[in-house]
């Protein structure tokens, strides 16, 4: 009988040593959410107390950037934490389940597989958005389970309506499953569920995407009625979006509680990108994110397409604190592998840095001299922020060039007034650009139904 246990106890053991000194880390993103459509941001018509309570003991990081204006890329560089123009990842793919080319490339190393070799269990819930083909699938890119929407968004309702991609049905590892009730809060039921599940465990990682507040704008009605005050239908229902996609977020860090994992779990959140402004389109949708007071919006290289909502929390380690340092969600990659005492690529340029020193106040310097922004492949949008200056540059235009300490909305171009300025970012775009690919996958039109759509 002792031959018998002995082993497995002190395997046991083993684990829990292991668990109790690393953290887990948990990866939260939400989709197309304005900069301030959060009360932590200061946001005032949506409350949002679950993640203003995250915020309350978090870094709260007011330069907290994404590497896209738009969805999929975004999720490939946070993912593989190098700048997804490296590999040539600039689009979102389009749902075409027999190409091997639309989707995040299978020779980029991701976060999930490092995390994993440490010794890390790797759960996915949410929107996935980086290929259809059998081979991009998340539990081929590192994830031991996943329960996903594999494309680039997906009805909140099983019987709502929307685009041909929105309607493939949600996959729990590998296999379709039937969508029950409202998506978000099966999102949030799911991910509770993991961190329940994992409690007693080895460490682990969940990465959990919510496909909201991205449209189809669909909401509960028990959320749309506490918006009844906001007129404007869509900037409604996006607020019940949001608020909903927050009670959600507070499901899962109370799970994180009860099981008494708060302490040692490594919580980040971000948009993938800034709130769209669908007006501008003129499909006849009314403008219902805010990105105040930031100029732009989702696709704009300008920081209301870029700058996001961002928050690092990791009680044992970071007091509460607001960072103002330029960072970016690729750093989520070289910090989740530090705090996991994995081992980074060493064969390939990676461009995030590990947060954690930067935010615990151990390093002043600024994490990065520059980041880098690019949209449309090489003859698209440009995009560098060296401290306070910001530099734009579209095709057939002047370039631009603005400084955020005193213009934060980017209103007045001091390009010519400081020309040696902006010669300093272009030299170094072109120098970035000079480790960059062209895109290798063409732009799928995210959102847009492929059936006809009823006019209302
Ligand atoms: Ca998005």
């Amino acid at each position: 009988m002792h031959c018998l246990l002995l082993p497995i106890l002190l395997s046991f053991v083993a684990v829990s040593l292991t668990a109790a000194e690393r953290p887990n880390v948990l990866i939260i993103v939400a989709d197309d959410l304005g900069y301030n459509d959060v009360g932590f941001n200061g946001g005032k018509d949506i409350a949002t107390p679950h993640l203003d309570k995250l915020a309350a003991r978090s870094v709260r990081c007011t330069n907290g950037y994404v590497s896209h204006p738009f969805c999929s890329p975004t999720r490939a560089g946070l993912l593989t934490g190098r700048y997804q123009h490296r590999f040539g990842h600039e689009n979102n793919p389009a749902w075409l389940p027999q190409s091997t080319k639309d989707g995040l490339p299978i020779d980029q190393i991701t976060l999930p597989q490092l995390l994993k070799r440490a010794g890390y269990a790797t759960g996915h819930v949410g929107k996935w958005h980086l290929g259809a083909h059998p081979q991009f699938h998340p539990m081929k890119r590192g994830f031991d389970e996943s329960f996903a929407a594999l494309g680039g968004g997906h009805l909140y309702f099983a019987d709502g309506k929307g685009g041909e991609e929105y309607k493939i049905p949600l996959n729990r590892n590998g296999v379709d499953e039937p969508q029950r009730g409202y998506l978000t809060d099966q999102f949030g039921d799911e991910a509770a569920a993991y961190v329940q599940r994992h409690a007693d465990g080895k460490p682990w990682m969940l990465y959990l995407a919510f496909n909201a507040p991205h449209t189809p704008l669909q909401a509960p009605e028990n959320w749309l009625a506490k918006f009844a005050d906001i007129t404007d239908k869509n900037r409604r229902t996006y607020a019940a979006m949001v608020a909903c996609m927050d009670d959600n977020i507070g499901k899962v860090l109370s799970a994180l509680e009860t099981t008494k994992q708060s302490e040692n779990t490594l919580v980040t959140f971000v948009s993938d990108n800034g709130g769209p402004h669908l007006a501008r389109k003129g499909n006849g949708m009314t403008d219902f994110a805010d990105n105040s007071p930031l100029r732009g919006c989702k696709g704009d290289v300008y920081d209301g397409g870029i700058r996001v909502p961002f928050l690092v929390s990791w009680p044992a380690k970071l007091k509460p604190s607001v960072y103002s340092q330029p960072v970016i969600a690729l750093d989520f990659f070289a910090t989740s592998v530090s705090v996991a005492s994995g081992e980074m690529p060493t064969d390939r340029a990676m461009d995030g840095v590990n947060l954690i020193p930067y935010l615990a106040g151990e390093k002043n310097e600024a994490p990065h001299k520059i980041l880098f922004w690019r949209s449309g492949g090489l003859n698209g949008l440009h995009g560098a922020r060296m401290g306070d200056w910001k530099y734009v540059a579209a095709a057939g235009k002047a370039p631009e060039l603005y400084d955020l300490a005193s213009d934060i909305g980017e209103t007045k171009n001091l390009a010519s007034e400081k020309p040696d300025v902006l010669k300093k970012l272009q030299d170094a775009v072109a120098e970035w650009e000079k480790g960059t690919v062209p895109p290798v996958f063409d732009g799928a039109k995210q959102g847009k139904p492929k059936t006809k759509k009823k006019s209302k």
